[in-house]
């Protein structure tokens, strides 16, 4: 906490992180336990429900509904929270009211249920770290608990109505794997949809998942420290998102080109004519100079017959497009689209922002896919295909060292390095 302080925001109630000294890419700025978590449906029996990791589990006898990797993990929540849930479990989950709730309203219950379930005193102070929080703008009904709470109702509302706007998806290698109370991150760090920083997961015996918050790139003193609460890429809903669900707008230079753009156009519907889209915005990406993020500049100074490629609908057609083909061929509709997604990345994140190396990663792979799959012996098109890989392969590297190793024990970083050593001796 040394390295930051909370300051009142300019023009509105809430407060900000303040870097009071210079913060180097990729160092950790704040690690932010969790007070609650609750695993995906699909996580569940994979993980363990305690410290998250991958390993040999075994059930909880009483409920058969919770797993753990070791005595200390089942302790530990057994304490916490499960002996208050565990007898009754089964008859809450199998009961009519969890049943009509959408899944994530059940994500919700189980959280809520998670947490309530350790306060008995009004005053716990771990209770009072997340209603000193900003509640959600919308209008909240409680939905059933898997516990009879020692607290009041109202206080259990007020607990809940900290939710929409303040939990945290828990992510392993940028994929989801639960849902977790996080107060003090939730404290520190307003939104930007181009966030100097990044928070990543570690996962350890005995502990939830906690939560680090690392720079993105050097964030000098006095500068705000913001997190994305959703994903940038949302350009055409995420307002929206935030005036609805977390009851504030974003001024950020990004929001602002939204704004000043209006209404993004349709891409088109015809298969030819968005290639030429990806295309043409290949040919721009390749003539501007973008160490500045274009994004951030004035919309007049982007080619208004591009601005179809920021509609979310062609950034999910590019980024289907891109896996289908990198899995099932062909390699050169692959390399096209992956090219394009790599470019729209670059436009729309900020610097370093880890999907952008997940994505110079995955199409780093895909032009090594083709080199094996093709046994490419004539010279030319071979060192080509590989030069991409190698170059998609180092940015993806010095990309994903910043946010560091995450998450589960596998992953991106080892698969560089597997991927560096078989383009070496290729
Ligand atoms: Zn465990
Ligand atoms: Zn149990
Ligand atoms: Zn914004």
């Amino acid at each position: 906490m040394a390295s930051v302080q909370l300051e009142p925001h300019t023009g509105s109630g809430r407060s900000q992180a303040v870097a009071r000294k210079v913060l180097p890419a990729g160092c950790v700025i704040v690690s932010s336990p969790a007070l609650a978590t609750a695993l995906l449906p699909q996580e569940k029996g994979k993980r363990c429900d305690t410290c998250y990791r991958i390993l040999p589990l075994h059930r909880c006898t009483g409920c058969a509904a919770y797993w753990y990797c070791s005595t200390d993990c089942q302790t530990t929540q057994w304490q916490l929270h499960h002996k208050r849930i565990c007898k009754r479990f089964a008859q809450y989950t199998s009961s009519v009211a969890f049943q009509a709730l959408a899944s994530h309203e059940k994500m919700d219950a189980l959280l809520l249920s998670h947490l309530v379930a350790q306060f008995t005193d009004a005053n716990d102070d771990r209770l009072t770290h997340v209603t000193c929080l900003l509640p959600g703008p919308a209008e909240i009904s409680l939905p059933p608990l898997a516990c009879s709470p020692r607290i009041s109702d109202s206080l259990v509302k007020d607990l809940y109505s900290r939710f929409g706007n303040n939990n945290f998806v828990i992510h392993s290698h940028l994929s989801g794997v639960g849902h977790g109370v996080f107060p003090l991150a939730s404290r520190l760090f307003n939104h930007s949809c181009l966030p100097n920083a990044a928070a990543k997961y570690r996962l350890s015996a005995s502990n939830m998942p906690i939560m680090e918050v690392v720079a993105l790139r050097d964030i000098s003193p006095g500068e705000e420290i913001c997190l994305p609460y959703l994903d940038p890429a949302l350009l055409q809903t995420r307002q929206q998102i935030f005036r609805l669900t977390y009851g504030f707008e974003c001024h950020c230079l990004s929001c602002l080109f939204v704004e000043r753009v209006g209404r993004i156009p349709e891409p088109p519907p015809d298969e030819r004519d968005r290639k030429d889209l990806a295309r043409r915005l290949k040919q721009f990406m390749e003539a501007t100079p973008h160490d500045g993020l274009t994004l951030s500049n004035d919309p007049a100074s982007f080619p208004s017959d591009l601005l179809a490629i920021f509609h979310e609908s062609f950034i999910t057609y590019a980024a289907e497009t891109f896996r289908n083909a990198s899995h099932d061929g062909p390699y050169s509709t692959a390399f096209d689209w992956g090219e394009s997604l790599g470019h729209l990345y670059r436009l729309i994140y900020p610097p370093n922002y880890p999907q952008i190396g997940m994505h110079l990663l995955e199409l780093a792979k895909t032009y090594w896919n083709s080199i094996v799959a093709q046994h490419l012996d004539s010279g030319g098109e071979e060192n080509e295909v590989k030069q991409h890989c190698r170059s998609h392969l180092k940015h993806a590297k010095e990309n994903l060292q910043i946010l560091g190793a995450e998450g589960d024990d596998d992953g991106p970083l080892i698969e560089i390095q597997t991927l560096e050593t078989l383009l070496q001796d290729a």
